[in-house]
């Protein structure tokens, strides 16, 4: 005891000391100073009075105020400087890899240390700590992953869970767990912070914890929505309809041959695509409504429009775009560079800030340019509240957002664009106002922003609870409904429920709850188990690269585009792609075409001929490097691309892996004369989308189709599908696992008694045992 007294005495004595030669250094003292200006710090003793002596604080401010930096800091220094030594151990989770990485850099220079000393971070497959190290920022998904093997947080003084006003899944999912924990460490910490003021929320929840507020200040910003912006460009609309996805690819096209277009072609440019909207048609009662009108179409032109006007005409400041997703994000950038004068890289800085960013890049977006250099960041929505660009002026806000994360835990992306929410409006407009007054582009109308909610529903409200249940069951959390009901706010029992009799059916948890070997790996595996399940499967039996094609494609939007004027050229491209009824290896062609046309820098030309979107297309690709590094985490690859890939062309394995994966999402094909007709058990009859291979057929030799999602609009239709046998159903539909083959066939052989094929259910009986057998060997 007295050894390790005197060498913390010594180490702490040596930290002192060192912190001491850095604040009295010229950069130090500048540090120091900008510190010191930030709101937070004259909260400092307040909080630390607050956390010393309360087991939980909630601490709440305006983004920028110095919440992430400052306040870990705070308790660091106190530490350090009190008698005992440092012996702290701060955890402070971020929402997303990118601000876990770019804070503790910061947090870091602060210091005048380089990141891996005293502040470290850690991330999936990335991380910089040493055994000095006394802050850590990590990752929500890390943090939970540590709790699987450490239960009790041993040796952690305080976990700090940073952001949680945006309601994440796993933040919420996280809460439950350190509620559970803190009577058990009562000398632990937990302090939470929020940048809006659903403080009480938080504070009931953890008995009446105490909360301090920061008080900021931002500066005024002038607000237009899109009839505003529309009037200082004296532009008219015209129907919606005219003009679709495709257009899009058009107008890039158009700027790609012409790259010195003149700024009359550009104005032009922005008129063709703001016949996009027609806002006297436009009702903004529901947020159906909201759905049918689609801003991503103007958005491109129109951002082009607005950052050359304010390159040209305004005062000097830093741009923040708000875009919906990476994908957007890389087009829009691609498109932009191509312009004469936003593409000039000695009038502009031009950079991309999202999740899947290198760090690298990252440094750039806090870096001041060069006089006479216009900064200009596209970002998603990470730059509404965890990262915060001190010099922006103008703020351009697209409307929607789309979370692209895939950390570890993260299991259940939402990929498709929705309206943000009122408060998120708010947010970005304020990004505006922090050095100076600013100005905010909307580019929705008014009527839109006022059916925005004024808050966004929290994640574990709306989003399936697939991939959360299966995260309860790794942690051992016991019964999942019973840990579900203690959430700050719970979802509803009902999609508990069909969240675990999905798991059932597809094999990941047994009858008793518990989780199979399948279910282990799709805890591993950062997406929805169906599509884990078919990365899983296409890995065991060597046909990976379609598989991952597949997959990649399920996760992205439609890439197969049908623009209204010329729906049948468009449904004649895809169908020259299909050859065995499959809307998923049609895509799987699709996108090996476009490889090779990429390989001769020709995809653009590919995509536009066949009509593809590129942006989707770019999407799958990146996607399918990400879930193969993946796969080799969990072990299921082992690097050799060779083998994993010797059957990825066997249209009938591929087929089978299809079907192991959207199981149970299978119907029966009635044949009758001329046509078919599908059912399901549970809707009965059932319908194709248009632009789906299946829907130009007038017979499947095939007595199945299992399909990924369905939509009830009048009736139900079905989206992507792929036909497959009896014999396929039966091997690969359902759980694969030793011990329930007999519950999987009764349930099988209720389909096929429900469609009137119990003999065949009989003979395929042995067949699957045996199979199985064979799986398991
Ligand atoms: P909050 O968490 O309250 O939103 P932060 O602690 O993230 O605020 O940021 C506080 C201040 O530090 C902000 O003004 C921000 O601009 C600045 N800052 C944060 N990270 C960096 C960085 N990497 N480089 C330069 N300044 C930064
Ligand atoms: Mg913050």
């Amino acid at each position: 005891k007295a050894v390790m007294g005197k060498i913390i005495w010594r180490r702490s004595m040596q930290m002192r000391s060192q912190q001491q030669a850095w604040q009295e250094s010229r950069e130090g003292r500048k540090m120091m100073k900008f510190r010191q200006s930030l709101p937070a710090y004259k909260e400092k003793d307040a909080l630390l009075m607050a956390i010393s002596q309360n087991q939980v604080v909630i601490v709440s401010g305006e983004t920028g105020c110095g919440k992430t930096t400052q306040i870990p800091q705070f308790i660091l220094e106190s530490e350090i400087e009190s008698v005992h030594g440092p012996l702290c151990s701060i955890i402070c989770t971020q929402p997303r890899r990118i601000s876990a990485m770019s804070v503790s850099e910061r947090v870091a220079a602060e210091r005048g240390e380089k990141l891996g000393e005293t502040v470290g971070y850690k991330v999936r497959l990335e991380g910089m700590k040493g055994k000095d190290t006394h802050l850590l920022f990590c990752t929500t998904g890390i943090l939970l992953r540590r709790l699987l093997v450490d239960r009790n947080l041993k040796g952690v003084t305080h976990v700090i869970v940073d952001e949680i006003h945006e309601r994440g899944m796993n933040e919420d999912f996280l809460l439950i767990v350190l509620k559970d924990l803190l009577p058990r460490r009562p000398e632990l910490r937990l302090i939470l912070m929020s940048a809006t003021l659903d403080a009480e929320l938080f504070s009931s929840y953890f008995g009446g914890a105490p909360m301090v507020h920061i008080p900021g200040f931002t500066y005024p910003v002038r607000t237009h929505f899109l009839e505003n912006i529309l009037e200082m460009t004296g532009y008219q609309l015209t129907p919606y309809n005219q003009i679709d996805d495709y257009g899009q690819d058009k107008m890039w096209k158009m700027n790609k041959q012409a790259p010195r277009k003149r700024k009359s072609q550009i104005a032009s440019a922005v008129e063709d695509a703001l016949r996009a909207a027609d806002f006297k048609d436009f009702s903004p009662q529901t947020q159906e409504s909201l759905s049918c009108w689609n801003p991503d179409c103007i958005g491109f032109n129109l951002i082009e429009y607005l950052l050359c006007n304010i390159c040209e005409k305004e005062r000097p400041g830093a741009i923040l775009v708000f875009m919906t997703g990476w994908d957007d994000i890389s087009s829009l950038k691609d498109k932009l560079q191509a312009h004469p004068i936003l593409g000039d890289t000695s009038r502009v800085l031009l950079l991309a800030c999202h999740g899947s960013m290198a760090s690298a890049e990252q440094r750039l977006i806090f870096d001041e340019p060069e006089d006479g250099v216009r900064k200009i960041v596209l970002a998603t929505n990470i730059a509404e509240t965890s990262i915060t660009i001190n010099d922006v002026v103008f703020v351009i806000d697209c409307g929607k957002a789309k979370e692209t994360s895939y950390d570890a835990l993260n299991n259940t992306p939402c990929l498709l664009p929705s309206w943000i929410s009122k408060v998120s409006a708010k947010q970005r407009r304020g990004r505006a106002g922090r050095v100076q007054p600013g100005e905010c582009f909307h580019l929705y109308p008014r009527c839109v922003y006022d059916a925005f909610a004024d808050y966004q529903l929290p994640e574990i409200l709306r989003t399936p609870l697939q991939s959360l249940c299966l995260q309860i069951k790794s942690l051992k959390l016991g019964s999942i409904s019973e840990f579900l009901s203690r959430a700050l706010q719970s979802p509803e029992l009902l999609a508990v429920q069909n969240a675990i009799e999905y798991l059932k059916i597809i094999g990941a948890l047994d009858e008793n709850e518990n989780l199979t070997v399948l279910g282990h790996y799709l805890t591993k595996l950062p997406m929805e188990p169906k599509l884990g399940k078919m990365l899983i499967l296409g890995a065991i039996l060597n046909c990976l690269d379609s598989v991952l094609t597949v997959v990649a494609g399920l996760s992205v939007r439609d890439p197969f585009l049908t623009p209204l004027d010329k729906k049948d050229l468009a449904d004649l491209a895809k169908a020259q792609f299909s050859r065995d009824y499959s809307d998923h290896l049609a895509l799987v062609r699709a996108y090996e075409g476009w490889k090779d046309a990429e390989r001769d820098l020709a995809g653009y030309e590919y995509c536009w001929k066949n009509f593809l979107s590129a942006q989707s297309m770019k999407a799958i690709d990146a996607l399918r490097r990400e879930f193969y590094s993946l796969l080799k985490d969990t072990g299921l690859v082992d690097g050799n691309t060779t083998t994993c890939n010797s059957w990825s062309y066997d249209e009938h394995l591929l087929r089978a892996v299809i079907c192991y994966g959207l199981y149970p999402g299978i119907c029966s094909i009635v044949h009758n004369e001329k046509s078919f007709s599908l059912k399901t058990m549970e809707d009965g009859q059932v319908l194709l989308y248009s632009n789906s291979v299946n829907a130009r057929e007038s017979k499947i030799p095939y007595p199945w189709l299992v399909f990924n999602e369905k939509i009830k609009v009048n009736s139900v239709f079905l989206r992507d599908s792929t036909a497959v046998s009896d014999s396929v159903l039966l091997l690969f539909g359902g759980a694969i696992s030793r011990g329930d083959t007999d519950g999987h066939l009764k349930m099988l052989g209720g389909y096929l008694e429900f469609f009137m094929k119990p003999a065949i259910a009989e003979m395929y009986q042995s067949l699957r045992r045996e199979f199985e057998e064979l799986i398991h060997n």
